[in-house]
């Protein structure tokens, strides 16, 4: 029998899982998150039936579905990392980035350490480079002028078809 249920922690985790063994109230679930959570918050979890069948194909419909509306894999709410497909593990590896905000308690690790923004090198977190940058973009917006035909507009451009490479440089 294949048996799709959801376990509710007292904390108010949910965790959406399947099992075929006919201890299956006894399964805990495998998934990294939904572990962790257990490993530190305690095993205080209510298990419910949703759905119980033999046939395969129906259970994977199932499966699907309700992963999808209770949308298990984005919501907060959820241990899921990943979709609930009714064959595979709830495990997951690196899912558990997209889980838990920046903090991550369960990891000791912060999902955005991927991220540029809090890279501890990021030239941007260095007042000394942003200064220089803000005056090398002040620079881009510069006017200036060019001394052979006359003409205005932005330094860079400016730059690039005046000054010295102005048409009218050699026509003096
Ligand atoms: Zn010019």
């Amino acid at each position: 029998m294949y048996r799709l249920f959801l376990k509710t922690h007292n904390k108010g985790l949910k965790y959406l899982c399947k099992s075929e063994q006919e201890e299956w109230k006894k399964y805990l679930g495998s998934g990294v998150y939904w572990k962790r959570y257990l490993k530190i918050y305690g095993k205080g979890i209510e298990t419910k039936l949703l759905f119980e069948t033999n046939d395969l194909e129906e259970f994977k419909k199932v499966c699907l579905a309700e992963s999808k509306e209770r949308n298990i894999v984005e919501s907060e709410d959820y241990a899921n990392l990943i979709m609930e497909n009714g064959v595979d593990g709830g495990g997951g590896g690196d899912y558990w980035l997209g889980k838990g905000g920046e903090d991550h308690p369960l990891f000791g690790r912060k999902r955005s350490d991927l991220s540029e923004r809090n890279v501890e090198n990021n030239p941007m977190n260095n007042l000394e480079t942003r200064a220089k940058l803000s005056e090398k973009n002040k620079g881009k917006h510069e006017i200036v002028t060019c001394p052979h035909c006359g003409k205005s507009g932005g330094s860079r451009a400016m730059k690039r078809h005046h000054f010295d490479n102005c048409k009218e440089k050699n026509n003096g």
